[in-house]
């Protein structure tokens, strides 16, 4: 039989982030069909993955990389090397340069850094785009992913735009959703246009920042597509996608380890992985992660809290249960955790960092890192 994640669990180190290579692809290649049907380009938004060992893999499907400053910029340049955008809400003066020899595309928040950086840009013959705020909110529940909610400092407004301070941009970002459907991308554009329509009229792209859920089951991806070639045959633009959790969306794993089952008022088990630390959006977004063969409380007949060995109470994943007690020694898979977890973990209360491991989709497994003591002293 074909090796997966429940018969190699027991092999790997724990805890350990696994790249599930086949998940991976198969984003890969629905992300590639928008490219084909429409001739828009998607780059990476390495924000939510930055595993550079699958860069060349990714690279033979996409057209490149979106950053968030130098470091991005430079990983970027070096591991994928391929069309590289930058969006930061301000650069540092000692930084610009660098950052301008590695990306094609610098966008700018404001028309102050506009106004310092443009002749820098234009001289290394790079391009230039203004991020836009459209202001109109579609997400529910999560303002600290709602870059129109308000006083919000991502992006220029209408009333902000200065229309006569437009020399040398070529074109307008917009970066609105988190985690959704075409329908509010289309509702999104409607607005934008009605605000920025004009100025699009002059541009030459538009990059419609990430938040594309695009390789979720339930995505309308031909709403997508229209959209996408409304802009194209409307204005002109060349069209930029910047997804980051559609790429490697439900392609990754955390495995770890029970270590200790104990009990008050209900039953629990100590893992040897932290939300915290390893999946910081599970407290700080906060969801709860898909637990392989387990259900809701109560779902199935044994449930269990499952909670991390750090010393902050609140380290807990959640309730899960499962079909047979628990016992120490058993290993867990948590889904979907090649996203968002790799590029924000950390060593708080001394945790060790998980290794990460590629499932390659001929089942053979490859371990790309592995951490140490070194890891949480260096840092200190
Ligand atoms: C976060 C972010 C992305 C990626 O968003 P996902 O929700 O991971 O798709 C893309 N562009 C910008 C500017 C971002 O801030």
């Amino acid at each position: 039989m074909m090796n997966n994640i429940d018969n190699l669990k027991k092999c790997l180190p724990t805890p350990c982030y696994v790249i599930d290579e086949a998940a991976l692809i198969s984003n890969l290649e629905i992300l590639k069909g928008v490219r084909e049907r429409t001739g828009a380009k998607i780059l990476l938004a390495q924000k939510a993955y930055s595993c550079y060992s699958t860069y060349p893999l990714i690279a033979q499907y996409l057209d490149g990389t979106a950053c968030s400053g130098l470091f991005e910029a430079k990983l970027g340049f070096e591991e994928m090397g391929k069309e590289n955008h930058v969006f930061s809400a301000a650069y540092r003066e000692n930084e610009i340069d660098e950052i301008i020899s590695y990306c094609g595309h610098i966008i700018f928040n404001s028309f102050n850094q506009l106004d310092k950086y443009r002749e820098k840009v234009l001289k290394a013959g790079k391009k230039i785009g203004l991020r836009i705020n459209p202001e109109f909110s579609t997400q529910e529940g999560h303002e600290i992913y709602d870059p129109c909610s308000p006083a919000s400092r991502l992006g220029i407004t209408r009333r902000n735009f200065r229309d006569d301070d437009l020399d040398g941009v070529t074109g307008l970002h917009m970066h609105t959703l988190c985690e959704q459907n075409s329908d509010d991308l289309e509702a999104t554009l409607d607005a934008m246009i009605e605000k920025f329509g004009d100025i699009l009229e002059k541009m030459e792209w538009i990059n419609l920042g990430g938040g594309h859920h695009i390789t979720r089951p339930d995505y309308d991806i031909p709403r997508l597509e229209k959209c996408i070639k409304m802009l194209q045959d409307r204005f002109g633009l060349e069209v930029f996608l910047e997804p980051g959790e559609a790429i490697a969306l439900n392609a990754g794993y955390l495995v770890t380890e029970v270590l200790d089952l104990t009990e008050n008022d209900m039953p629990i088990a100590i893992l040897d992985t932290s939300a915290a630390c390893h999946m910081p959006d599970v407290l700080e977004m906060p969801y709860r992660p898909p637990l392989r063969h387990a259900g809701e409380k109560d779902e199935k007949p044994y449930s269990y809290r499952l909670g991390s060995q750090t010393c902050l109470a609140g380290d807990s994943i959640g309730i899960y249960s499962f079909d047979k007690p628990l016992s120490i020694g058993d290993r867990l898979v948590f889904g979907d955790m090649a996203i968002y977890s790799m590029v924000k973990n950390n060593t708080f209360n001394g945790m060790p960092l998980p290794a990460i491991v590629l499932l390659k989709s001929d089942g053979n497994t490859e371990t790309l890192k592995e951490f140490g003591y070194s890891d949480f002293k260096a840092r200190l």
